[in-house]
């Protein structure tokens, strides 16, 4: 629980703070860029939420805080917000947010589908959370996109039943998975849904294309907020950087319009394969370095 005695000093005064046990994983700046702002190694509250719109995103951002680094005196507003979640991005595609420290605030989000329902990696347990989703028709199957971003998925997993499905190479995160998979070659999962390997950033490294449509990313490539583009960094490829633009070349071979990504911003883009090729001929250029590396990681 937030302490506003430990409140980080730039919080403008107010009923929403940070206080020094936040991670820097952006989290908030993107759930309420109005209200949290960077300060180079944390978060802090840049402007206090006056309307009731920003006060509910400044709220779901509290919910979405993997290390209850924000703290408010609206704790009615706070509990009301629980009830957003899992948030619509598109059509039958949402955010779950409560995002786990263990993965590090990562993202995780859930799709609707006539044939059963997706998670693909996962929040952190929380019992409301997972209401909501037997509400929306249950989870079938929880895609784990690499070792790092696992958080309470078997919470959920023996909650639903649902059958988990990862790569080999990072399957160690997950002994107990129903589907392994492995090798470099796309795979189709369901009906419109193919898993793509992308070793790189872990060697079993594997990123979900729904519909040709929406690409749920992991942590192979993100839309980069200052950089205004989509980013793949080095200093966060803990396998193969040789590797990860091999495997982003080949992604530049698929359709989808959106990116999904469990760290930095999720985006919806006009030009997707130009995007995805001018970042591959960065990589190979070294230029997608350290800076384009959200800071969550
Ligand atoms: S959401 Fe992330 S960046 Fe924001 S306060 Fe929490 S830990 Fe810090």
């Amino acid at each position: 629980m937030a302490t506003r005695a430990r409140g980080h000093s730039e919080n403008v005064p107010g009923s929403f703070f940070v206080d020094d046990t936040c991670i820097d994983c952006d989290t908030c700046r993107q759930v309420a860029p109005l209200v949290f702002a960077d300060a180079g190694d944390h978060s802090f509250v840049q402007l206090q939420p006056e309307s009731d719109a920003d006060v509910r995103l400044a709220a779901r951002a509290v919910l979405c805080c993997p290390t209850n680094s924000i703290g408010s005196d609206r704790p009615a507003e706070v509990r009301a917000a629980a009830s957003d979640f899992p948030v619509r991005i598109d059509v039958e595609v949402y955010a779950c947010g409560f995002n786990a420290e263990s993965s590090f605030g990562a993202h995780s989000y859930f799709v609707r589908r006539p044939e059963g329902n997706w998670l693909i990696d996962s929040p952190r347990w929380m019992p409301a959370l997972a209401t909501r989703f037997a509400e929306l028709g249950g989870i079938a199957n929880i895609f784990l996109t690499h070792r790092d971003d696992v958080a309470d998925a078997r919470r959920y997993a023996d909650r639903f039943s649902a059958t988990v499905i990862i790569h080999a190479l990072d399957a160690s995160a997950f002994p107990v998975a129903g589907r392994v998979l492995d090798g470099v070659d796309p795979q189709e999962l369901a009906a419109g849904i193919v898993a793509i390997p992308t070793p790189g950033h872990t060697a079993g490294h594997c990123v979900l294309l729904v519909d040709d449509t929406y690409l749920f990313s992991g942590d192979h490539l993100w839309w980069s907020r200052p950089q205004g583009r989509l980013s793949a960094s080095r200093s966060v490829c803990w396998h193969s950087w040789s590797e990860q633009c091999r495997s982003m070349r080949r992604l530049a071979e698929r359709r989808f319009s959106w990116v999904l990504p469990g760290h930095g911003e999720r985006m919806h883009l006009d030009d997707p394969q130009g995007e995805i090729l001018a970042l591959c001929a960065r990589m190979t250029e070294g230029a997608a370095s350290d800076k384009d590396a959200p800071s969550e990681h």
